[in-house]
C-alpha cells in the first residue's frame, strides 16, 4: 500500500525546499506540493498510525491507523503499529530531553495526562543521513572533570567543591550532584556564565567543536541553561549511515543535520533545555541516567545482513530499522519483509518494486506500507542515473 506521511512544520525545522523532509514530501504528496511554502520549516516526517498524524493510503486518503485497526491480520494480529518512523530535517537545535520508561511513562501519563499524552516509553534510533551533530549520554566523570575546571565562569557557577566531587567520586552520584547544581543554578547567574564563556570561546577557538556547539546552542537559544549541558552531555559527530541508540532516561539533544528516526509508538518527551516549552526539571533529575560515557560508547552498530543490506537492531522489541543501499551496478535484489510488516521510505533512486505479484514504482520519497502477508520485495533497479538505489525499512523487533 502505497501513503503519504504526516509533515510537522515545527520552528526548529530546515526552512523550504533545503529540508530533505520537504524533498521527500515534494516527490510524494500532490496535496503537500500545493501547499509547500520556501518560509516555512518543515521539521518532520511521520510515517505510521501515531494518532497526533496518521499516514494516509494514497490511493483513497484513507488512514492508514484505520485499515491497520479494521484487519489484525495486516501487521500479523495487531491492530496498531509498534513503532513510529520519521525523517527529521534539523537546523536549530532541539530540546534537552530524555524519554520516561515504561513504568514511568505509565505514572507520568495517569499524573499529568495534558503533559504526558500516552502512557507508553519511547526509546528511539536515529541514523544519521547527512553529518549529524547531537548531544547524547552524559561524559565520563574524568572527562567532565576536566572540562569543567577548564573553565573559569563554569567554577564560579558551580564551586570548585562540586566539581572536585567527580574527581574524589567518579560515579554517577557525583555526575547527579553537578547536574543538578546546574540544573537549579539562578537564572542571573546562568547569564553571567554564559556571557563570560562567549568571551573566552571568541578570544582562543581551542576546542573547535565545543566552541562550534556553544555558539550554535546560544544563538538560537541564548543564555539558556542548555548551552551549559554541552559541557556534560558528549557532543557526538555521526557521518551519514552512523547511528546512536537512546534508551529510557538517557539525556539527548539533536543539533543539526537529517536523520531517519524509528521510535517506540508514544510522544513522551520530559525537557531539560533548549525549549521555550516547559522544563520538568525536577521530573528529569529524578529519571535521568546518569552512568557517564564517552562520546565512542554511544554509537550504535548495525549488523549485515545482506550484500547490501544492514540491520539496526536495538535492544527493545518495539522497533529495527534495515538501511538497503544497493549499487547501480546491480539489477535486482530482494528485499524481505518480516512476519509483522514493514514501511518502506526510498531515499534515492528508482526502482520496480514486485510485492507477490503486485507491482510498484518506487522512486525518492515513496512510502510504501508492507503487510505481513508478503514476504519478499524484488527490485529491479531503473537505471535512469547511476547513484545507486537507497531505501529504509522499520519493522518490529521480533525476529
Ligand atoms: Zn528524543
Amino acid at each position: 500500500m502505497e501513503i503519504v506521511g504526516s509533515i510537522k512544520t515545527y520552528d526548529w525545522g530546515s526552512v523550504g525546499s533545503k529540508s530533505k523532509v520537504a524533498q521527500l514530501a515534494l516527490s510524494n504528496d500532490e496535496n503537500f506540493a500545493k501547499e509547500f511554502n520556501e518560509t516555512t520549516p518543515y521539521a518532520e516526517l511521520w510515517m505510521g498510525d501515531h494518532e497526533s498524524g496518521p499516514s494516509l493510503l494514497k490511493s483513497t486518503g484513507e488512514s492508514i491507523a484505520k485499515i491497520v485497526a479494521s484487519d489484525s491480520s495486516l501487521i500479523g494480529g495487531s491492530t496498531s503499529l509498534p513503532f513510529l518512523f520519521k525523517v527529521l530535517s534539523i537546523t536549530k537545535p532541539l530540546s534537552i530531553q530524555v524519554h520516561p520508561n515504561k513504568e514511568q511513562a505509565e505514572q507520568l501519563h495517569a499524573s499529568r495526562p495534558d503533559l504526558y499524552k500516552d502512557p507508553n516509553h519511547k526509546p528511539e534510533i536515529a541514523i544519521a543521513l547527512t553529518d549529524f551533530l547531537a548531544l547524547c549520554g552524559f561524559r565520563t566523570p574524568d572527562e567532565m572533570y576536566k572540562l569543567l575546571k577548564k573553565y573559569q565562569p563554569i567554577i564560579d557557577l558551580l564551586g570548585i567543591d562540586t566539581i572536585e566531587e567527580l574527581q574524589k567520586n567518579p560515579n554517577n552520584d557525583s555526575i547527579k550532584t553537578v547536574y543538578k547544581k546546574l540544573m537549579h543554578s539562578p537564572q542571573a547567574a546562568v547569564d553571567k556564565c554564559i556571557s563570560d564563556l562567549s568571551l573566552i570561546f571568541n578570544e582562543k577557538k581551542e576546542n573547535e567543536l565545543l566552541t562550534k556547539v556553544f555558539d550554535h546552542c546560544n544563538h538560537y537559544f541564548p543564555n539558556d541553561i542548555g548551552v551549559l549541558s554541552i559541557f556534560f552531555l558528549n557532543i557526538v559527530q555521526m557521518n551519514p549511515g552512523q547511528s546512536i541508540f537512546l534508551a529510557a532516561n538517557v539525556p539527548h539533544a539533536y543539533l543539526s543535520g537529517d536523520c531517519v528516526e524509528c521510535m517506540a509508538c508514544s510522544d513522551n518527551v520530559i525537557r531539560a533545555g533548549l525549549t521555550p516549552k516547559f522544563k520538568d526539571v525536577d521530573t528529569l533529575l529524578a529519571n535521568l541516567d546518569y552512568s557517564g560515557k564517552t562520546a565512542q560508547e554511544n554509537f550504535f552498530e548495525s549488523v549485515t545482513i545482506g550484500p547490501y543490506s544492514e540491520l539496526f537492531k536495538p535492544p527493545v522489541n518495539d522497533f529495527a530499522v534495515v538501511q538497503v543501499k544497493v549499487p547501480a551496478t546491480v539489477q535486482n535484489y530482494c528485499v524481505e519483509n518480516r512476519a509483522n510488516g514493514s514501511i518502506i521510505l526510498v531515499l534515492k533512486g528508482n526502482a520496480s518494486a514486485d510485492f507477490n505479484g503486485q507491482l510498484i514504482e518506487l522512486k525518492e520519497g515513496s512510502i510504501v506500507f508492507v503487510p505481513a502477508h508478503i514476504q519478499n520485495i524484488v527490485l529491479t533497479l531503473k537505471h535512469s542515473d547511476d547513484n545507486g538505489f537507497v531505501a529504509y525499512q522499520a519493522l518490529y523487533n521480533d525476529f
